[in-house]
């Protein structure tokens, strides 16, 4: 048996055919990319207003730094379970991804830390692209001047996202470690009441429908988790 590590939002679309699912290896890390994690990215990228070619660059471009971004983050993880010991694979999918490893065989010192391998190493990119960028000679409407926009983006803002103490999201699983096992349900009710904040914030802040509906979402699942225990 897997567990699975998820980050942000874990969506089962439809089926997809095996075709439509690309499938290579990285630093010895089996990778699988899903057909509809590149359509998630185009679409929270604003593939569905782009209505120029111009517009159709700019949402590749997004669609390249976030699949660069998110799998750098699922490389923390990936090789933080590998130091441990562990066989790891990522799979990137609608709106996310996970990292899996056997069931069952990391403690929850080690389970923290690979949990928050993944948001460290992704936030530390977007910090070194930002960094960085008054040093490279990058000329003035170079396609690279937009990729590394959304690359930091992408970095930045997922990272903080995933590390909301929203279980199953990586602060949640960190969460999940500090309380251990006998504690679960505080997991699943301080799950429960950050999801509805956040739900509530990203609507009247952002006007987000996407983080409502995720929100409502996580906040569902953690409520019925934390009813099991407590039942
Ligand atoms: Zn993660």
């Amino acid at each position: 048996m897997l567990t699975r590590l998820p980050c942000a939002v874990l969506w089962k679309g439809a089926a997809i055919t095996n075709k439509a699912v690309i499938r290579f290896s990285i630093l010895g890390i089996p990778v699988c990319v899903e057909a509809w994690f590149w359509v998630s990215l185009a679409f929270i990228g604003g593939g569905l207003s782009a209505s120029s070619s111009a517009d159709v660059i700019n949402v590749l471009l997004f669609v390249f730094a976030g699949f660069l971004s998110i799998l750098i983050h699922e490389l923390g993880h990936a090789l933080t379970i590998r130091i441990y010991g562990l066989p790891s694979s990522i799979t990137l999918q609608a709106f996310g991804g996970f990292a899996s490893h056997p069931a069952g065989r990391l403690n929850r010192t080690q389970s923290f830390y690979v949990s928050a391998a993944g948001p460290i190493v992704q936030f530390a990119l977007g910090l070194c692209i930002i960094v960085l960028s008054p040093y490279l000679a990058i000329p003035e409407g170079s396609l690279f001047v937009p990729f590394s926009r959304y690359l930091v983006w992408v970095s930045v803002v997922w990272a903080i996202f995933n590390c909301l103490p929203v279980y199953p999201m990586d602060g949640g699983q960190m969460l999940a470690a500090l309380m251990g096992k006998k504690r679960q349900h505080y997991t699943h009710l301080i799950g429960f009441f950050f999801a509805v904040v956040f739900a509530l914030v990203g609507y009247s802040l952002f006007g987000s429908i996407l983080l409502l509906v995720f929100m409502a979402f996580f906040a569902w699942q953690n409520w019925q988790a934390f009813r099991a225990i407590t039942r």
